[in-house]
C-alpha cells in the first residue's frame, strides 16, 4: 500500500480538489491511503480564529465568517446543491459555533486544538465527497479515533503502541475495498479530545500510518519541484536533488528546511520505507526521493529559519553561568516547549535562539525573570549552511548584521538581524 499527503496549498481552492482526484484516479487500483491538511491558509486563519475568540475580542464572527464563506465558495464550484456534504461540513461547523458563544473558561491549548481541527475535518470531507463524485470510491475516516496522543495540547506526543495497534486492526480491511482518506494533523487522546501534533504536522501523520501499515512508499505532493538545496521562493540559482539520504533530510527538517516536517523522517529510516517528495501540478515528474542509499552532498544546502529570538542571558548574582543554571534554563524551556536552535556561552553569559511564539513568549520572560538578568533580540533570522563553502557564507552575510556565527566542520550557523 502507499500513503499520500496533500498540504495545504495542493487543495487551496475547487481547482486543486480537482487536481488531487486525477491524482489519485491514476494510483487508484493501488492501496491508497490519502491524508490531507487544511485548505490554503485555513490553519492560520483558524488561529486567528482562536486567539479573537481567547481574547473575546470584537472580529471573532467576522473571522468565523470569513472562513465559512471559503469553504462554501469551494463547495459550491463542486458539487450540486442538494449535495449531503453542505450538511457534513455545515455539522462540524456547528460545533465551533456552539464553541466560542461560551465565554472561554478552558486551557488555551485546548481550545486550540478543538478550533483548529476543524481545518482538516472540513477538508478531508470535502475530498473525500469529491472523490466519491469523481468516481473513486472513497471512505473518510476520523484520524482522532487512531492517532492515540497524550493531552499535551498543540504538540501532541503519541503513543506508538496503541496508535499502531488500532490502525492495523482496521485498516488493512478498508484498504482493500477502498480509497481512505484522513486527516493530517491531528489526534486523539484517550477522553476522546482532539489535539493537534505541532503546525506542518500532516506529514508526520503520513509517516505514522505508512510506518504502522508497512507502506510501499509516502508520497508528499507539494508545490515545488522536489526537495532543493535552498528555498525556491527566496534563492535564486538553486539544485533540486533527485535523491537524499534519510539521515541528510532530517538535518535539513532539523535545521528548519520546512519541506518536511522534522518528526517525518525517523519512523520512515525505521522502516525503510521510501518518502517521495513531488509536484502535484505535474505529477509525473519523479521529484526527490529520500531513501536509505547514502550518497555524497557536495552541493551545499541553505536552510533560513525566520523569526527568531535571540536571548543573552547571565546570573542575577553575576557569578559565572554554571550548569545549574543551563539546567534551570533548559527545564523552563522544555516545560514551555520551546525548541532551542543555536546556542553559545561565555563566562558571564549564555545565549540561545528559539522560534518566537507570539502565544508562549511572555510566560518565557516571566519564568526566567527571579534568576537571571537577560536581554533579547527579536526579528532575527537563523541561516544555517550545511556543506558550507567560505565563499558562499560571505556572500550571504553581506551587509547583514551578525548577531551569532558559529562553524562546524560541516554545518556554519549565523544569526542575523532580519531585513525589515
Ligand atoms: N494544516 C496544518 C498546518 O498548516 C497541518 C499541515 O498543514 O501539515 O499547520
Ligand atoms: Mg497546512
Amino acid at each position: 500500500m502507499q500513503v499520500f499527503k496533500f498540504g495545504g496549498a495542493s487543495v487551496k481552492d475547487a481547482a486543486g480538489v480537482k487536481n488531487l482526484a486525477a491524482i489519485v484516479q491514476n494510483y487508484k487500483e493501488n492501496e491508497l491511503l490519502v491524508v490531507v491538511s487544511a485548505m490554503g491558509k485555513m490553519t492560520n486563519a483558524l488561529e486567528r480564529l482562536t486567539f479573537a475568540y481567547i481574547n473575546q475580542r470584537a472580529d471573532v464572527q467576522n473571522i468565523f465568517a470569513g472562513i465559512r464563506a471559503f469553504h462554501e465558495d469551494i463547495l459550491s464550484e463542486l458539487f450540486e446543491p442538494a449535495h449531503s456534504v453542505f450538511n457534513e461540513v455545515e455539522n462540524t461547523f456547528v460545533e465551533i459555533e456552539w464553541m466560542i458563544e461560551e465565554e472561554p473558561h478552558d486551557d488555551p491549548d485546548f481550545i486550540y486544538d478543538q478550533i483548529v481541527s476543524i481545518g482538516e475535518l472540513v477538508s478531508s470531507r470535502i475530498i473525500t465527497s469529491y472523490l466519491n463524485s469523481a468516481g473513486v470510491k472513497s471512505r473518510w475516516l476520523d484520524v482522532r479515533s487512531y492517532i492515540q496522543t497524550d493531552n499535551t495540547y498543540r504538540e501532541g506526543l503519541v503513543d506508538w503502541e496503541k496508535t499502531c495497534a488500532s490502525i492495523r486492526q482496521d485498516i488493512p480491511v478498508l484498504l482493500q475495498k477502498e480509497v481512505v482518506v484522513t486527516q493530517g494533523f491531528l489526534g486523539g487522546t484517550s477522553e476522546n479530545f482532539t489535539t493537534t501534533l505541532g503546525r506542518e504536522g500532516s506529514d508526520y501523520t503520513a509517516a505514522i500510518f505508512a510506518s504502522c501499515l508497512n507502506a510501499a512508499s509516502v508520497t508528499i505532493w507539494k508545490d515545488v519541484a522536489g526537495v532543493f538545496n535552498a528555498d525556491p521562493k527566496r534563492f535564486q540559482n538553486i539544485v533540486k536533488f533527485d535523491q537524499l539520504s534519510y539521515a541528510e533530510a532530517m538535518e535539513m527538517a532539523y535545521y528548519g528546511a520546512s519541506i518536511i516536517h522534522p518528526k517525518t523522517i525517523k519512523p520512515l529510516q525505521n522502516a525503510q520505507i521510501e518518502l517521495f517528495v513531488k509536484p502535484f501540478l505535474t505529477p509525473l515528474e519523479s521529484g526527490t526521493v529520500i531513501n536509505g542509499e547514502e550518497l555524497q552532498v557536495k552541493t551545499p544546502v541553505i536552510i533560513v529559519k525566520t523569526n527568531q529570538v535571540l536571548f543573552s542571558v547571565s546570573s542575577k548574582d553575576h557569578s559565572f553561568i554554571t550548569e545549574n543554571h543551563l539546567s534551570e534554563i533548559y527545564k523552563i524551556l522544555a516545560e514551555l516547549h520551546f525548541k532551542v536552535n543555536l546556542t553559545q556561552n561565555s563566562a558571564l553569559s549564555f545565549s540561545f535562539c528559539v522560534d518566537f511564539v507570539t502565544s508562549k513568549f511572555e510566560r518565557l520572560l516571566q519564568r526566567l525573570k527571579p534568576d537571571f538578568n537577560f536581554k533579547y533580540n527579536t526579528e532575527t533570522d537563523l541561516i544555517t549552511v550545511r556543506h558550507y563553502q567560505t565563499a558562499l557564507l560571505q556572500e550571504l552575510a553581506a551587509g547583514k548584521t551578525i548577531l551569532l556565527e558559529q562553524l562546524s566542520c560541516n554545518t556554519a550557523q549565523m544569526l542575523i538581524k532580519a531585513e525589515s
